[in-house]
């Protein structure tokens, strides 16, 4: 894949990067190597005072850096102007809270003293997606390097501008040389910079196919790996539910960065009590939406990423379609150029179809429905990922029963599925291992060393 800008909008390449040569990759792990050395022996002090000045950078560029997101990958100018938002209060909060997280735990023991010390691995390498293309990477980068870690980003080869914008942000926020670097490489170069002894650890955020290649790289070099890969996350509405507000939410769970978010809604779980009313109003509402330029202050949902997500997602409805499913609105590409897929929901769907075992990476809703609450949690965890689920409930009992019963890593009652600084995010089964954000993320990239003074 050429690391390129194509604007999803237009279909246009704007921009074509070099990747890196094995000199210049050589070059950066050097750097890393040589920053490590002295970044880590740097007091939270400091480490806060470079991380908040990353944040002020954001914060005081805010509109060409959004601007920037949207050329290379079509989410509206609206989210990518909120996500750059969240990367400046995310780099805020591990700045300010870093070192209370990090800090050493004294443990009762025989010894005079004896407590767990949290110390930086070294240099970590994150292989990001494109789809949130400075989020994801902060949400490494902003724990990684307050614990005094330096980083190595590769990134989605989509996205080269966001990479090289986000590493100009930390050095002119006054990191040491080296301490983040962007790598220019293909997919095909990571296994070797996983294997370099210089690399500690190694975080991906991705596909499963993509997971297996890191984790297995990661295994064979006995490295630490964190892997956020995919979703179908579950959308329960049940009886007791506000189903105006469930509806009004759910269709922004679904369309969320044009339906291209690991944690959107995809499988909409409804009680046949209120499913006919859910499926007519919620169906009304995806129809409704607006098509468009993600600059447009009224577009709703923007462009798929890239020609191949289009196509992929096209290849799934078009095989739900052939076994049977109802498209009850969308199911086609729009007119034009760009790589635009209509707002589309599916009911009918059987296991046999490629929609009810695979992620969906565009604006399709799959409707389901259940006979009663344990039919719903049941379908809500027949799948191979478990990555984040809503419920929709008014009752305590069912609350409890969901929250509990629901094997995914995280559960949201009466509100979509969303990342939050203070909470760790993370998946089960194939959704990945290991966890981001919060004080678990943030040392999932230290070491914990224990420490006994007789
Ligand atoms: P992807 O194709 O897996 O790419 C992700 C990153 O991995 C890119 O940098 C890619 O580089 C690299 N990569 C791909 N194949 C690789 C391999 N065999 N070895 C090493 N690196 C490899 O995923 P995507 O299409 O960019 O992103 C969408 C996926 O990410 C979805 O499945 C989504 O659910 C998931 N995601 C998960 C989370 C989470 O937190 N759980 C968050 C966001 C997205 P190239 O671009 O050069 O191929």
């Amino acid at each position: 894949m050429p690391i390129a800008t194509v604007n999803p909008t237009t279909g246009e390449t704007e921009k074509v990067f070099e990747p890196d040569s094995g000199a210049q990759v050589e070059a950066k792990l050097a750097a890393a190597q040589r920053a490590f050395a002295l970044y880590r022996t740097s007091s939270f002090e400091e480490r806060a005072h470079l991380t908040t000045a990353a944040a002020e950078l954001l914060e005081g560029e805010l509109p060409a850096i959004a601007r920037v997101l949207t050329t290379e990958m079509g989410k509206t100018f609206a989210s990518a102007k909120g996500e750059v938002a969240k990367c400046g209060a995310a780099l805020r909060w591990f700045a300010e809270h870093a070192q209370s997280l990090l800090a050493d735990e004294l443990v009762s023991t025989s010894a005079t003293e004896s407590r767990v010390r949290y110390e930086p691995m070294g240099p970590v390498l994150a292989v990001m997606p494109w789809n949130f293309p400075m989020w994801q990477v902060m949400r490494f980068a902003a724990p990684g390097l307050m614990a005094g870690n330096v980083g190595l980003l590769k990134h989605a080869s989509n996205v080269p501008q966001t990479a090289l914008l986000i590493e100009d942000v930390f050095r002119r926020a006054g990191f040491p040389p080296g301490a983040f670097q962007t790598l220019l490489i293909s997919s095909q170069h990571v296994a070797e910079v996983i294997a370099d002894e210089r690399v500690r650890a190694v975080t991906l955020t991705g596909s499963e196919g993509a997971g297996r290649s890191v984790a297995e790289a990661a295994g064979r070099a006995i490295k630490k790996s964190v892997l956020e890969l995919g979703g179908s996350d579950p959308f329960v509405v049940l009886p007791s539910a506000d189903l105006d507000r469930a509806v009004a939410v759910g269709v922004q769970a679904r369309v969320q960065n044009n339906g291209q978010s690991c944690i959107a809604a995809k499988r909409f779980i409804v009680h046949r009590a209120v499913y006919d009313a859910f499926e007519e109003a919620f169906t009304e509402t995806m129809r409704g939406l607006v098509v468009g330029d993600p600059m447009d202050r009224g577009t709703d949902v923007g462009p798929l990423a890239t020609a191949q997500g289009r196509d992929d997602v096209q290849g799934q409805v078009e095989d739900a379609r052939a076994q049977g499913a109802a498209v009850l609105c969308g199911g086609r590409r729009a007119e034009g150029p760009g790589f635009f897929y209509l707002p589309t929901v599916i009911a009918g769907i059987t296991p046999s179809m490629r929609v009810d075992a695979e992620e969906v990476f565009a604006p399709v809703a799959l409707l389901y429905k259940a006979d009663d609450a344990a039919d719903a949690l049941r379908m809500a965890n027949d799948s191979r990922f478990g990555l984040g689920a809503s419920v929709w409930t008014g009752e305590d009992d069912e609350r409890r029963r969901f929250v509990e019963g629901l094997d995914a890593g995280m559960v949201f009652v009466n509100a979509m599925v969303a990342s939050t600084v203070e909470l760790p995010f993370g998946g089960t089964k194939h959704s990945g291992y290991g966890r981001e954000l919060s004080g678990l993320g943030i040392k999932e990239f230290c070491e914990a060393k224990s420490v006994w003074i007789a």
